[in-house]
Protein backbone atom coordinates (compact mmCIF):
# COMPACT_ATOMS: atom_id res chain seq x y z
CA UNK A 1 0.00 0.00 0.00
CA UNK A 2 1.29 3.80 -0.71
CA UNK A 3 0.63 6.30 1.32
CA UNK A 4 0.88 9.70 -0.21
CA UNK A 5 4.12 12.15 1.40
CA UNK A 6 2.19 14.29 3.27
CA UNK A 7 5.42 15.78 4.86
CA UNK A 8 5.76 18.77 2.18
CA UNK A 9 2.26 19.99 3.48
CA UNK A 10 2.32 19.06 7.10
CA UNK A 11 5.72 21.68 7.23
CA UNK A 12 3.55 24.81 6.04
CA UNK A 13 0.78 23.73 8.19
CA UNK A 14 -0.14 27.16 10.10
CA UNK A 15 -1.19 25.21 13.38
CA UNK A 16 2.02 23.12 13.26
CA UNK A 17 3.41 24.80 16.57
CA UNK A 18 -0.02 24.55 18.39
CA UNK A 19 -1.06 22.09 21.42
CA UNK A 20 -2.70 19.04 20.58
CA UNK A 21 -4.94 19.83 23.06
CA UNK A 22 -5.95 22.91 20.68
CA UNK A 23 -5.84 20.94 17.37
CA UNK A 24 -8.25 18.32 18.96
CA UNK A 25 -10.23 20.12 20.46
CA UNK A 26 -13.93 19.42 20.39
CA UNK A 27 -15.06 22.69 22.04
CA UNK A 28 -14.82 26.12 20.11
CA UNK A 29 -13.58 27.96 22.69
CA UNK A 30 -10.79 25.68 23.42
CA UNK A 31 -10.33 25.84 19.36
CA UNK A 32 -10.29 29.07 18.79
CA UNK A 33 -6.26 29.44 18.68
CA UNK A 34 -6.40 26.65 15.94
CA UNK A 35 -9.25 27.92 13.80
CA UNK A 36 -7.27 31.18 13.83
CA UNK A 37 -4.51 29.25 12.24
CA UNK A 38 -6.60 28.19 9.91
CA UNK A 39 -7.86 31.26 8.76
CA UNK A 40 -4.18 32.29 7.08
CA UNK A 41 -3.40 28.86 6.61
CA UNK A 42 -2.22 28.26 3.02
CA UNK A 43 -2.72 23.89 2.95
CA UNK A 44 -6.15 23.95 3.92
CA UNK A 45 -6.99 21.92 0.86
CA UNK A 46 -3.79 19.62 1.47
CA UNK A 47 -5.12 19.61 5.01
CA UNK A 48 -8.84 18.48 4.32
CA UNK A 49 -8.08 15.54 1.86
CA UNK A 50 -5.42 14.23 4.19
CA UNK A 51 -7.96 14.43 7.01
CA UNK A 52 -11.31 13.41 5.65
CA UNK A 53 -13.17 14.61 8.47
CA UNK A 54 -16.56 13.50 7.77
CA UNK A 55 -15.20 10.04 6.12
CA UNK A 56 -13.20 9.56 9.35
CA UNK A 57 -15.63 10.90 12.10
CA UNK A 58 -12.22 13.22 13.04
CA UNK A 59 -12.94 15.37 16.36
CA UNK A 60 -10.89 18.47 16.30
CA UNK A 61 -10.07 21.34 13.25
CA UNK A 62 -9.27 20.84 10.07
CA UNK A 63 -9.59 23.55 6.91
CA UNK A 64 -11.19 26.10 8.78
CA UNK A 65 -13.84 24.11 10.78
CA UNK A 66 -14.44 22.64 14.16
CA UNK A 67 -15.74 18.79 13.31
CA UNK A 68 -17.16 16.66 16.00
CA UNK A 69 -17.89 13.04 15.01
CA UNK A 70 -17.19 14.11 11.21
CA UNK A 71 -19.67 16.84 11.20
CA UNK A 72 -18.90 20.85 11.05
CA UNK A 73 -19.61 22.43 14.67
CA UNK A 74 -21.12 25.47 14.18
CA UNK A 75 -19.74 28.17 15.20
CA UNK A 76 -21.09 30.80 17.95
CA UNK A 77 -22.29 33.77 17.08
CA UNK A 78 -20.01 36.69 17.45
CA UNK A 79 -21.03 38.91 19.80
CA UNK A 80 -21.58 42.89 19.49
CA UNK A 81 -20.80 46.07 21.35
CA UNK A 82 -21.47 49.20 19.99
CA UNK A 83 -19.19 52.42 19.97
CA UNK A 84 -20.14 55.47 20.85
CA UNK A 85 -22.10 56.72 17.85
CA UNK A 86 -24.12 53.56 17.29
CA UNK A 87 -21.21 51.54 15.29
CA UNK A 88 -21.21 48.05 16.11
CA UNK A 89 -18.28 46.16 16.42
CA UNK A 90 -17.84 42.36 16.95
CA UNK A 91 -15.86 41.21 20.05
CA UNK A 92 -13.36 38.33 20.17
CA UNK A 93 -14.65 35.02 19.25
CA UNK A 94 -14.68 32.81 16.66
CA UNK A 95 -13.17 33.93 13.79
CA UNK A 96 -15.13 35.12 10.65
CA UNK A 97 -13.91 32.81 8.65
CA UNK A 98 -15.24 29.62 10.94
CA UNK A 99 -18.74 31.25 11.08
CA UNK A 100 -18.09 31.77 7.03
CA UNK A 101 -17.34 28.49 6.24
CA UNK A 102 -19.72 26.14 9.13
CA UNK A 103 -23.08 28.49 7.67
CA UNK A 104 -23.29 29.36 11.53
CA UNK A 105 -27.03 27.37 12.78
CA UNK A 106 -25.63 23.90 11.84
CA UNK A 107 -24.45 20.96 14.17
S1 LIG B 1 -6.07 24.02 7.59
FE1 LIG B 1 -6.06 24.43 9.81
S2 LIG B 1 -5.93 22.42 10.79
FE2 LIG B 1 -5.34 22.15 8.63
S3 LIG B 1 -3.12 22.35 8.58
FE3 LIG B 1 -3.96 24.39 8.20
S4 LIG B 1 -4.07 25.38 10.20
FE4 LIG B 1 -3.84 23.19 10.56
Amino acid sequence: MHLPDSSSWQAAAACAGLSPSVVFARRSQQAAPALRACAVCLVQRECEAAVAPAESWFDGVCAGRLWRNGRPVAAKRRATTRRPGGTAVASAGTSARATEITGGGRG
